[in-house]
């Protein structure tokens, strides 16, 4: 479960206000599933008794202004939509689907050569139902303690260290003055690069505001953000203004998606992503295989058809645009790539 309402203090009408629109526009976001069939104009029940899970609904209203009215397939409200199947049971699906949690010492994860993990929030701007992280123990293991100290300390003592990656939650849930100081503390270490893997820019895209790309642009470090896509639907003419400002003030700017079954599981949606990220000034990465978590499996899109799905785009896109099919496997010392 994400700690969103941790992390923005509690305020009233007149402290939201003051706030930048895009705390405001998180504050704000749909956390009912009845208003948000309402806003949908869906009838009330179309789409069945929600889950009642520790990982309730949260969805920015921007986001639902991206959906299709009265669409109970909708493929951005399948993704938000805590539907009752969460609670099947399902084999092979669980809590810890990639056997981290209790690995993240200080807040810090090193699975990869050269590179260690930051958890470094445990806010999200959405809370997207197939999230491997949904029954992470976030609270336990944040990097953000003592002022980052104790990450950083930790950080420094894994050798040969090029890259940090930060990772949550969503790292851009820091306002622009802890993500500078974090950045700061990062570049006083031996690191060259920081990765920042989010979901805001596509969420909320106020928070590509211009103190984010002050912060960006200042560190000495080489930036890379991978930002988080699984439909062209998402991607709208404010996230193209956020990512075409976010992509000249980085070093690289990438996406990733996840596999899902009735969200973006046919060639023809793959494809219009790939051309609309690319529109938006941002190159496919990777496509994930759903990691095994529990309340998800209804999500879940076989090995074999992505390998088909992979090949189609192949045959109709440049390289460039064609993302890789890879799978996480639990201790294995990279992601392993499939097609
Ligand atoms: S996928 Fe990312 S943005 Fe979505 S709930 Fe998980 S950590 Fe948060």
């Amino acid at each position: 479960m994400s700690i969103n309402d941790a992390a923005l203090p509690t305020a009233d009408r007149a402290e939201t206000l003051a706030l930048p629109s895009w705390q405001a526009e998180l504050r704000a976001a749909v956390r009912d599933p009845a208003e948000l069939e309402r806003l949908l104009e869906l009838p009330a029940g179309a789409l069945g008794l929600p889950a009642g899970t520790a990982f309730p609904l949260l969805v920015p209203r921007s986001l639902v202004a991206r959906m299709r009215k009265g669409d109970p397939n909708d493929p951005l409200l399948r993704q938000v939509w805590p539907a009752a199947a969460e609670l099947d049971p399902a084999e092979g699906f669980s809590g810890d689907p990639v056997r981290e949690q209790g690995l993240a010492a200080y807040g810090l994860i090193q699975k990869y050569a050269g590179r260690a993990l930051l958890i470094a929030s445990g806010a999200c701007p959405l809370h997207c139902r197939y999230c491997f992280r949904r029954e992470f123990p976030y609270q336990a293991q944040l990097a953000a303690r003592a002022d980052w100290a104790p990450a950083i300390a930790a950080l420094r003592g894994v050798a040969d260290v090029k890259e940090a990656i930060l990772s949550g939650g969503d790292p851009l849930s820091l306002s622009n003055r802890r993500l500078g100081d974090l950045l700061a503390r990062l570049a006083d270490t031996a690191i060259t690069t920081v990765r920042i893997h989010t979901r805001f820019p596509i969420a909320i895209p106020e928070r590509v505001d211009d103190g984010l790309l002050r912060v960006l642009r200042g560190t000495r470090l080489a930036t890379v953000a991978v930002v988080h896509t699984n439909h062209a639907n998402e991607l709208d003419a404010s996230v193209a203004r956020a990512t075409t400002a976010m992509r000249r003030a980085l070093t690289a700017l990438l996406n990733q998606s996840v596999l899902l079954k009735g969200v973006n599981d046919d060639a023809e949606t793959l494809a219009a992503l790939s051309e609309r990220l690319f529109a938006c000034g941002v190159l496919p990465y990777y496509l994930h295989l759903l990691d095994r978590v529990a309340g998800a499996a209804h999500f879940d899109v076989d090995e074999a058809r992505g390998k088909v799905l992979v090949a189609a785009l192949r045959a109709r896109l440049p390289g460039y645009l064609v993302p890789r099919l890879v799978r996480e496997i639990p201790g294995e010392l990279s992601k392993t790539v499939l097609a």
